[in-house]
């Protein structure tokens, strides 16, 4: 095999060793502690199994999942206050949320496969969603029962800042 018998000075004691030697035959300081071969192939791979990845992919699957919730409610299948309320009609609210259904859903989809610029856009939406909690957050406050808005505003902030995060760890941008 071409390569396997190019040979290097030890750092050491300056001998000439293999070059693929794992230690220097002559001082025994160890050369190449690096994996080889399939094993240094694999290693990177391995490393980026994390549980940001994890999370990332899960995250994914709940934008999939909430688009599919929201275009569902825009066409009706779901009774909601978007296609059942007295202020707008049917069509306009379910061509509302279902318009946001389809942008989840295609963040979602463009999320799994680990498109950078849907990685970019999403984490635009993050930081929107974020501020938007934030200025919500006084009218949380002062609402009768302000518990369970405001940690539902809570897990919304976290979940944002959790998305930024596996973003952050797992994509290119
Ligand atoms: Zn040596």
């Amino acid at each position: 095999m071409p390569g396997t018998l190019t040979t290097m000075q030890c750092p050491k004691c300056g001998q000439s060793v293999l070059a693929s030697a794992p230690a220097c035959q002559f001082c025994g300081t160890i050369l190449n502690v690096a994996p080889r071969g399939r094993a240094a192939f694999m290693a990177p791979a391995d490393d980026r199994k994390t549980w940001q990845e994890i999370v990332y992919y899960i995250l994914a699957v709940v934008w999939v999942l909430w688009g599919a919730y929201y275009i569902a409610m825009g066409i009706g299948l779901i009774p909601s206050v978007w296609t059942e309320s007295k202020f707008w009609s049917a069509s306009k609210g379910g061509a509302f949320i279902g318009t946001i259904g389809g942008v989840y859903l295609f963040v979602g989809i463009g999320l799994l496969f680990e498109q950078g610029w849907i990685q970019f856009i999403t984490k635009i939406m993050c930081w929107l969603g974020i501020g938007l909690t934030i200025i919500n957050l006084p009218f949380v406050l002062f609402a009768r029962h302000p518990l369970v808005p405001l940690l539902m505003s809570v897990v919304q902030m976290a979940l944002y800042g959790l998305q930024l995060h596996v973003i952050a760890a797992v994509g290119d941008v």
